[in-house]
């Protein structure tokens, strides 16, 4: 390697907000927060992790079930 002119390498803790920690190799040199990890995502756990409990159709047809705009244009003649 040649001097000077690399990046400092350390190992940091890393710790997710499902609770998992863990160490890896890093240039930042600090600790790192992080969302998900191997130990949560639902890639990794086979779980499906729904975050909106509720869908994007029920929430539109929340919203929308008093507009009846569209429906009671006259029809052109
Ligand atoms: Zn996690």
């Amino acid at each position: 390697m040649k001097a000077d002119i690399h990046p400092k390498y350390e190992q940091i803790q890393v710790t997710c907000s499902c609770g998992n920690q863990f160490e890896t190799g890093s240039s930042t040199c600090r600790k790192l927060n992080i969302e998900v990890c191997s130990a949560c995502h639902p890639y990794y756990t086979g779980k499906q992790k729904l975050m909106d409990t509720e869908g994007r159709v029920d929430t539109f047809n929340k919203r929308f079930k008093n507009f009846s705009g569209l429906a009671k244009k006259p029809a052109a003649n």
